[in-house]
């Protein structure tokens, strides 16, 4: 990557020139159609301070707007519209690129770490990593929404074409099942009367079975 206003090479994972100060956009600029409008609330950005402005990445028609600073070129995501941001634009990966992954993963950041303010509610945000295992460490309000500074989006866009996504979600049912395996067996057990119990027992009787479906499905809800 270049910076667009004197061509000196960009750090990895920076935006910012280190030689004239200027912020490249790797985020929106040629990647997705965008139009600038004015925002109806003024939200201060959570980089800079300036006010952001409301950027439509949608089309006319199905308009998605999301907020945007031109100055230090952060975004801000109401909840919910990052994870279909990201939905929409890359929409089918079917495999899992381990190398690449570990290799962004392993980029360390040397930046000082900086606790950023809602633009809504002005409370400190949390630092989230992104998708769990992502390495971009973004700036999330519960309540709000998600700041990314510039460049994190590209960065998101690029774990999640290499299959990080789909990486983390088998990792989720991994585990899932995993508790769902152990709690079973602690209720196999548990549900022994303890005149009968005896240790090694494997086969649970009928009730007991359906005694443990039940409380699955009560504490797993329809996932
Ligand atoms: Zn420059
Ligand atoms: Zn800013
Ligand atoms: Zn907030």
């Amino acid at each position: 990557m270049k910076c667009a206003t004197c061509s000196a090479p960009l750090p990895p994972n920076k935006s910012r020139c280190q030689y004239c100060g200027t912020v490249t956009d790797v985020d929106l600029s040629g990647k997705h159609h965008f139009t600038t409008n004015q925002p109806t609330t003024p939200r201060p950005c959570c980089g800079c301070g300036k006010i952001m402005a409301t950027v439509n990445v949608g089309t006319e028609d199905a308009p998605f707007y999301i907020e945007r600073c031109s100055d230090c070129l952060g975004l801000f995501f109401d909840p919910g519209e990052l994870d279909s941001f990201v939905d929409h634009t890359i929409r089918s990966v079917f495999s899992i690129n381990q190398l690449a992954l570990a290799s962004m993963s392993n980029v360390s950041s040397s930046e000082v770490v900086r606790y950023r303010k809602c633009p809504v509610c002005s409370k400190l945000m949390n630092r989230i990593n992104f998708g769990k295992s992502s390495g971009v460490i973004v700036d999330q309000c519960q309540d709000h929404g998600i700041y990314l500074d510039a460049g994190e989006l590209h960065r998101i866009l690029a774990w999640v074409r290499l299959g990080g996504k789909l990486r983390a979600q088998a990792n989720t049912d991994a585990e899932t099942e995993a508790a769902s395996r152990t709690v079973a067996q602690a209720r196999k057990y548990l549900d022994q009367p303890s005149s009968t119990y005896q240790p090694g027992m494997e086969n649970a009787p009928e009730t007991m079975v359906s005694k443990v479906t039940d409380f699955l499905i009560k504490i797993m809800g329809n996932t």
